[in-house]
């Protein structure tokens, strides 16, 4: 098999994923608000259930627009890149007599592909063909690496999807009973129908592979380790960049609280957190000698 085929592969059917996304969305918003609960809250003479209605459709936008807005800036956010300089500084301060590409780079890993050196949680994606900063995994959903840069705004993405798949099951729930209790003489078109089911199984099947996947990501989050990283850790008594959980948080989502749930950075945390820029990472011995 050629691999490299296959990793070009790969890019591609990262947007048939966009499509699919976009596919979920739609099918959801149509059996959530459109054929469901915006009817009740139109409709529904009691008061109680139709302001359920408007708190149900209020969330579920809320929702979505925090989910889209993190999905479009883990998109477009560069995981981050070996800068030029990186090298050149690299040389000057470690006098390594570089003038051979293999060599000189003390503990630092090189990248024969790239030919640079790989700074400290490096590595080289296969997919992009190129080395990625704080490489977390290539994620065929946002057609891009998840790195350094854009691994909060992936967190934030993973964890808003999580929490609407969950309010359209649970929100759907009824109707879905509803369906398989009156199946013969119910009232609603077939096209409300389809959207229904379709948008419950589809959610169902959402929630169940999205929790595995935020249960794996809090751990590594917990212990600052990544999941290439995972495999490098070998039996370590404690990961050497494990500062504890609330230092490990904040090395991925800043220390301004009020940004936490959102995808941006303060402009403090950016000029003073070096992890965010993925080139240096404090240590356990750095905090604690
Ligand atoms: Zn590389
Ligand atoms: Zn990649």
């Amino acid at each position: 098999m050629n691999l490299f085929r296959f990793c070009s592969g790969l890019k591609v059917l990262g947007y048939f994923m966009i499509l699919l996304v976009a596919g979920v969305v739609a099918v959801s918003y149509h059996a959530v608000v459109v054929s469901t609960w915006w009817p009740i809250f139109i409709e529904s003479g009691h008061r109680a259930y139709s302001a359920l209605a408007l708190l149900i459709i209020v969330v579920f936008h809320f929702l979505l627009i925090m989910l889209l807005w993190s999905y479009l800036i883990t998109v477009f956010t560069d995981p981050g890149s070996v800068p030029e300089h990186f090298r050149r500084e690299l040389g000057d301060n470690l006098e390594a007599g570089n003038s051979n590409d293999q060599g000189g780079f003390g503990s630092l890993g090189y990248c024969p592909k790239c030919r640079n050196v790989k700074p400290p949680r490096c590595h080289h994606c296969s997919v992009c063909q190129r080395c990625v900063l704080k490489m977390d995994h290539h994620c065929v959903w946002i057609v891009n690496c998840v790195g350094a840069r854009n691994y909060k705004f992936f967190l934030l993405f993973l964890f808003y999807t999580f929490l609407e798949t969950m309010l359209d099951i649970v929100v759907l729930l009824p109707s879905f009973i509803k369906f398989f209790g009156q199946a013969i003489k119910h009232s609603s078109s077939p096209g409300n129908l389809a959207s229904l089911v379709l948008a419950f199984v589809l959610n169902l099947a959402f929630v169940l592979s999205l929790l595995c996947f935020v249960v794996m990501h809090i751990s590594l989050l917990s212990s600052n380790t990544t999941s290439v990283e995972v495999h490098e850790k070998n039996g370590e008594v404690r990961w050497k960049y494990d500062l504890g959980k609330k230092k490990n948080f904040e090395q991925v989502f800043g220390k301004k609280k009020v940004f936490w749930l959102l995808p941006l950075y303060s402009k403090d945390d950016l000029d003073n957190m070096t992890s965010l820029h993925g080139l240096e990472f404090p240590t356990r011995s750095d905090i604690d000698p």
